[in-house]
C-alpha cells in the first residue's frame, strides 16, 4: 500500500490570505460601474499584460506573448499552483519534451480523434466551428427576444470567434416553446455530435452571421500541429496537445522511483499546442498555451484517497450530467462528501481533486460566486474518459472550462503498453505469501554429458518442458531404477544417477503483473489546468473603477499572486532619499517580497493609480519626515487607507500581509493611522 505521508492539515494552506483580500474588498464600492470589458482590455494593453505575439509583423491569431506584469502573475499562479498540488501531496515532478513521434499520438488515439467539427460557408470558404456557431446564433436569437419582451439585453453579442465582429441581436420575439427548444439546446451544446450540429444549423437555419450565407456539414478538423523529426523528413511528429502521454510514457521509471507501490501521482507543468480553428477569444483560446498537469495512478478496484476526509465538508457548486441533459443549468451546492457518497462523483479520489482544485481557485482570487464543476455529458466525454468534471469559470466569454478533472480509466497505459510490448503494469505486494509446492528436475550434468554426449542438452530441454503431471509419472519410474523417455523420435534411457525429481516449496511475495487484464492496469485520476484561461478570469474577477477615476481601473489581485507586492514611492528626486530607498528594498528583499521603486517625476496619485493598474497591493512613502523620523506610511491599494509607523514595524506588518498571517484590519491595529501630514522639525 503506498503510504500517506503527509500529516499536514489543510489549515495552513492561506486561505486566510484570500479570505482577508475579500474582507478588504468588501468594504470598497465596487458596484458603481458595471464590469466593461474594453476598460479592462485597454488596463491590459496599456500595463503590457500580454499583447498578440509578432505584433509587428501584423500578428498570427491565437498566439500571445507575456509582458513583465503578466508573465510575474502567471508565475506567482504557477509557484502556488506547485505548493498547492505537488509539495503538498508529494506529486512526483516532470518535464518531458513537447516534440514526439507520431506512434505516440497514433496509439494515444490522438491522432484519429483529437479533433473538432469545423463547417464551411458554402460561399466564401469561410471555417467556423460548429458548436461555435450554433450557440453564438441561438444566443444572440435569444437576447434579441429578451429585447423585444422589453428586457433590458446587450444590443451587439460579442461573436466569440471574430473579436471585432458582433453578431447584431435584432429585436424578435420568439414563440415560448421555440424558447425553450433553444435554451434546452445550448444547455447541452457540448453533447451534440458533428452530424447532430449539421443538422441544427438545417433545422434552425442557423448561418455565416458575417455573411448570411449557408454552411455545409462539418467536418473533422485535427488540432495537433504536424511536424517532422530529422533531416530527411522520415519520423513525422507533433507538437504535444497536452502534457500527459509524457507522464504514460515514463510510468514505469515513475513507479519503480516511488517503490514500486500505487496510488502516487506525477505532474508536469510545460506548453501544449493546438491549432484551434478559429481563436478569437484572446487568452482563452489559443494556439499555444502552458499547462499543469497531474496524473493520479490508483488501483482501479480501489479508487478511495487517503485523505478524502480532510476536504469531505467542502461544499462545491455542482452542475451534474443529468440535470444538463434535462436542459437546465441549475446547479447544487453540495458537500463533495455527500457527492461521493450518493454517486454523483464518481469515486474519493476525483472528489479529491475536485475540492483541491476549488481550494486553489479560491486561494489565488478567483470569485467563488463565479464557479461552477460541470460534469461531462456522455457523448463530450473525451474518448479515454469515463467520467469528467471541468471547473469552470464564469467571464465575460460566459462560463469557461478552465480545468478539466477525468477519470481516464487504464486507457492510455493499457493502449501503450500493447502497442510497445512494456509492461506499464504494477508489481503488487502481497499480504499473504503465496505458497506453492511444485516438481523440479535436477540434472547431474557432468554424469549426463558423459553418458549421453550430444544427447544431454535434448534431454534437458524435453524434461524441462515436461508439465508437473508428466514429471510425477517420470519420477515413479526413476524410483523403480530406470525410465526411457522419447525426445527427437530417439528413445532414452535414464537412471537415478543422471536425474532426479524432487518436489519443493516456493514462497511469492511479490505477485509480478498483477493486474492482467486491461481493466486491471492502474487507473489514471487526471486534473489538467490551463494557467492562461485561469490567469485571464482572475483578471476579469479582480477588475474594477473607482467611482471619482472611471478611466483608470484597480486590479485587486491577492498578495499571492500580485506581480509586484510593495511599491516604494520616494516623494523626491533628491540624492539623500536614495540610502532610505536602498535599505527599504534590501529589508524587504531579504524578507523575501518583491518591490518596485517608482522614482519617477509624476505626483504621488498618479504613481498609486498606475501601481493600482498593476495589482501592486500595497505601496510605502519615503518623505522627508522618514528621512528625520525613521518613519514611513503605508497604503493599501482597495481601501486606499494610509497607516504610518517605522520603518522596521511597517516592513514586520508587510511580511504579515503578503503572507497571509495578518489581515489588513490586524494591520490597522499594529500601526496608526495616517492622516496625511507627518510631522517635521
Ligand atoms: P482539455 O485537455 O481539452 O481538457 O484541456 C485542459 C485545459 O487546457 C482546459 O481546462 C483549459 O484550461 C486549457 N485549454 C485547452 N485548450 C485551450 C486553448 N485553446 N487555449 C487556452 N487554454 C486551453
Amino acid at each position: 500500500m503506498w503510504r500517506v505521508r503527509l500529516a499536514i492539515s489543510l489549515a495552513h494552506l492561506n486561505i486566510g490570505a484570500r479570505l482577508a483580500h475579500t474582507a478588504a474588498m468588501a468594504s470598497v464600492n465596487r458596484t458603481a460601474h458595471p464590469f466593461d470589458k474594453s476598460r479592462l482590455e485597454a488596463l491590459l494593453n496599456r500595463r503590457f499584460f500580454y499583447a498578440p505575439a509578432f505584433e509587428i509583423y501584423g500578428g498570427v491569431a491565437g498566439l500571445y506573448d507575456y509582458g513583465p506584469p503578466g508573465s510575474s502573475l502567471q508565475a506567482n499562479i504557477i509557484a502556488e499552483w506547485r505548493r498547492h498540488f505537488i509539495v503538498e501531496d508529494h506529486m512526483l515532478e516532470l518535464d518531458t519534451t513537447i516534440m514526439t513521434p507520431a506512434p505516440v499520438f497514433e496509439t494515444s488515439g490522438h491522432v484519429a480523434r483529437f479533433a473538432d467539427w469545423m463547417v464551411k460557408d458554402e460561399k466564401t470558404g469561410d471555417v467556423l466551428r460548429a458548436d461555435h456557431l450554433v450557440k453564438n446564433v441561438l444566443q444572440a436569437r435569444l437576447a434579441g427576444d429578451l429585447e423585444a419582451r422589453g428586457f433590458a439585453a446587450d444590443k451587439v453579442m460579442e461573436d466569440e470567434k471574430k473579436k471585432k465582429k458582433k453578431i447584431k441581436t435584432t429585436a424578435v420575439q420568439l414563440p415560448d416553446e421555440v424558447v425553450k427548444e433553444y435554451k434546452s439546446i445550448l444547455a447541452q451544446l457540448d453533447n451534440y455530435s458533428g452530424p447532430e450540429l449539421g443538422q441544427l444549423c438545417r433545422s434552425h437555419d442557423i448561418r455565416n452571421p458575417d455573411t448570411g450565407n449557408q454552411v455545409g456539414e462539418p467536418q473533422q478538423f485535427n488540432l495537433m500541429f504536424a511536424s517532422s523529426i530529422g533531416p530527411t523528413g522520415q519520423h513525422p511528429g507533433f507538437l504535444r496537445p497536452e502534457t500527459a502521454q509524457g507522464h504514460f510514457l515514463n510510468f514505469s521509471r515513475l513507479l519503480e522511483f516511488n517503490n514500486g507501490r500505487i496510488p502516487f501521482a506525477s505532474a508536469q507543468i510545460g506548453k501544449s499546442f493546438r491549432n484551434e480553428i478559429s481563436p478569437r477569444a484572446g487568452l482563452l483560446r489559443v494556439r499555444e498555451f502552458t499547462m499543469g498537469e497531474i496524473e493520479h495512478y490508483v488501483d482501479p478496484e480501489n479508487k478511495s484517497h487517503a485523505r478524502f476526509a480532510e476536504v469531505r465538508h467542502i461544499v462545491l457548486p455542482l452542475l451534474n450530467r443529468f440535470v444538463q441533459e434535462s436542459g437546465s443549468t441549475q446547479v447544487t451546492k453540495m458537500s463533495i462528501g455527500a457527492a461521493v457518497d450518493r454517486g454523483i462523483v464518481a469515486n474519493e479520489t476525483l472528489g479529491y481533486f475536485l475540492a483541491r482544485i476549488h481550494l486553489f481557485l479560491l486561494k489565488i482570487g478567483v470569485d467563488p460566486r463565479r464557479l461552477r464543476f460541470r460534469q461531462h455529458m456522455a457523448n463530450e466525454m473525451a474518448h479515454y474518459a469515463t467520467d469528467c468534471w471541468d471547473a469552470e469559470i464564469q467571464n465575460s466569454s460566459g462560463w469557461t472550462e478552465c480545468v478539466g478533472c477525468a477519470d481516464r480509466a487504464a486507457y492510455d497505459l493499457s493502449v501503450h503498453s500493447a502497442r510497445t510490448g512494456h509492461p506499464l503494469v504494477v508489481r503488487q505486494a502481497l499480504k499473504e505469501p503465496i505458497v506453492t509446492e511444485r516438481e523440479v528436475p535436477e540434472f547431474n550434468k557432468k554424469v549426463l554429458g558423459k553418458t549421453l554426449g550430444r544427447d544431454a542438452g535434448l534431454v534437458q530441454r524435453v524434461v524441462g518442458e515436461m508439465s508437473q503431471e508428466e514429471l510425477v509419472r517420470l519420477k515413479g519410474e526413476l524410483s523403480q531404477g530406470s525410465a526411457t523417455i522419447s525426445a527427437d523420435e530417439k528413445q532414452i534411457a535414464l537412471t537415478p544417477e543422471l536425474l532426479t525429481i524432487e518436489r519443493k516449496t516456493f514462497k511469492q511475495s511479490n505477485l509480478n503483473e498483477l493486474f492482467k487484464s486491461v481493466n486491471s492496469f492502474p487507473n489514471v485520476i487526471e486534473p489538467s489546468f490551463g494557467f492562461g484561461r485561469i490567469l485571464y478570469s482572475l483578471l476579469e474577477h479582480s477588475f474594477w473603477c473607482r467611482e471619482q477615476d472611471v478611466e483608470r481601473g484597480v486590479l485587486s489581485l491577492p498578495p499571492l499572486v500580485a506581480p509586484t507586492k510593495v511599491l516604494i514611492v520616494p516623494l523626491s528626486a533628491k540624492e539623500e532619499f536614495d540610502p532610505l530607498i536602498e535599505e527599504v528594498s534590501m529589508k524587504l528583499r531579504r524578507c523575501g517580497i518583491f518591490s518596485r521603486v517608482d522614482d519617477s517625476n509624476t505626483s504621488i496619485g498618479k504613481r498609486y493609480a498606475r501601481n493600482d493598474e498593476l495589482g501592486t497591493p500595497y505601496g510605502v512613502t519615503l518623505d522627508f519626515a522618514s528621512l528625520q523620523n525613521r518613519t514611513m506610511t503605508l497604503r493599501e491599494r482597495d481601501t486606499t487607507d494610509q497607516l504610518i509607523g517605522s520603518i522596521d514595524d511597517v516592513i514586520s506588518v508587510i511580511m504579515g500581509l503578503v503572507h497571509g498571517a495578518l489581515t489588513w484590519e490586524d494591520a490597522c491595529t499594529r500601526l496608526k493611522a495616517y492622516g496625511g501630514v507627518q510631522a517635521i522639525e
